[in-house]
């Protein structure tokens, strides 16, 4: 082994998972190295908590996850000492927004006061949530339990979105765009959640050097692509891929989802070993 040791911070949707179909297939090589090498794989997605719960499931994965953009993590009990925030069942939670109610309450007063045209996952039933998604209508109703966070189509003109981002960071609001949807949250990102996180694997195992990678392909990713040692931009579904300004290490994968994510992931265990070697 390195004496480096890997975090591996990832985004879900369009990068682990396929921005259509949601499988992760073509990175299942990889997946089973990263279990096998029990290196820590950090899920960070605008998904929710169940969703997540849901899919670490399916991958068999025990570590923290952080949900909705960086507005909470989730530390399964035990994993670093004890520490902040609230309980939840098997998981130690951490709040980095406002709660999803209040939210809520300040995206109906803006539209009723200057009648923007959006529609929020409040406003949408499970099945038209499933038809805009393309999700299972049993995953749509995991994605409409949030904790802090409130995903909107806009409707509306997009000059106009310029003066409703102006009027959500009056209230402590901001807005993010992901792949589908424009996400309402908190002044966080996956950035400050995952420096947050960071923190906590060095100040309980002070005696390992971590190097950090983060692969996404949104807007949304930006801030934890900034915050790591190694970025990984992936080609996203539509449109260019992200540029990073303030980041002279990014490696671009030039390939979509799980493809790319496999093809990128594999390089860097492979240098990583390389290193260890050498
Ligand atoms: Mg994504």
């Amino acid at each position: 082994m390195s004496s480096d040791e890997l975090l591996i911070f990832t985004d879900l949707d369009g990068t682990l998972l396929d921005h259509g179909s949601y499988s992760w297939a073509p990175a299942q090589p990889t997946l089973d190295q990263i279990a096998a090498d029990d290196i820590p794989l950090i899920f960070c997605s605008s998904k929710t908590c169940s969703e997540i719960l849901e899919l670490r499931g399916q991958l068999n994965n025990h570590h923290p996850f952080i949900t909705e953009n960086g507005s909470a993590v989730y530390l399964p009990a035990g994993y670093f000492d004890a520490g902040q925030g609230s309980r939840e069942g098997e998981y130690e939670k951490r709040l980095f927004s406002l709660e999803r109610a209040r939210i809520i309450q300040i995206l109906s007063e803006l539209r009723a006061e200057y009648g923007y045209r959006f529609r929020g996952f409040q406003d949408m039933s499970v099945s038209v949530l499933a038809e805009s998604t393309g999700l299972p209508p049993e995953a749509a109703e995991k994605a409409k339990q949030r904790d802090c966070s409130e995903p909107i189509q806009w409707l509306d003109e997009e000059q106009t979105l310029l003066t409703f981002r102006r009027q959500l960071a009056q209230q402590g609001l901001r807005l993010l765009r992901g792949g589908r949807f424009h996400h309402v949250m908190g002044e966080t990102d996956k950035g400050v959640a995952i420096q947050w996180l960071i923190q906590r694997y060095q100040q309980r195992w002070p005696e390992r050097r971590y190097t950090s990678v983060a692969l996404g392909d949104s807007p949304n990713d930006q801030g934890m692509l900034e915050a790591v040692d190694i970025p990984v931009v992936i080609e996203p579904a539509r449109g260019e891929p992200l540029r990073l300004e303030h980041s002279d290490r990014v490696i671009y994968a030039g390939a979509k989802g799980p493809v790319g994510w496999q093809n990128m992931m594999k390089m860097i265990l492979a240098s990583q070993n390389t290193n260890s070697n050498s």
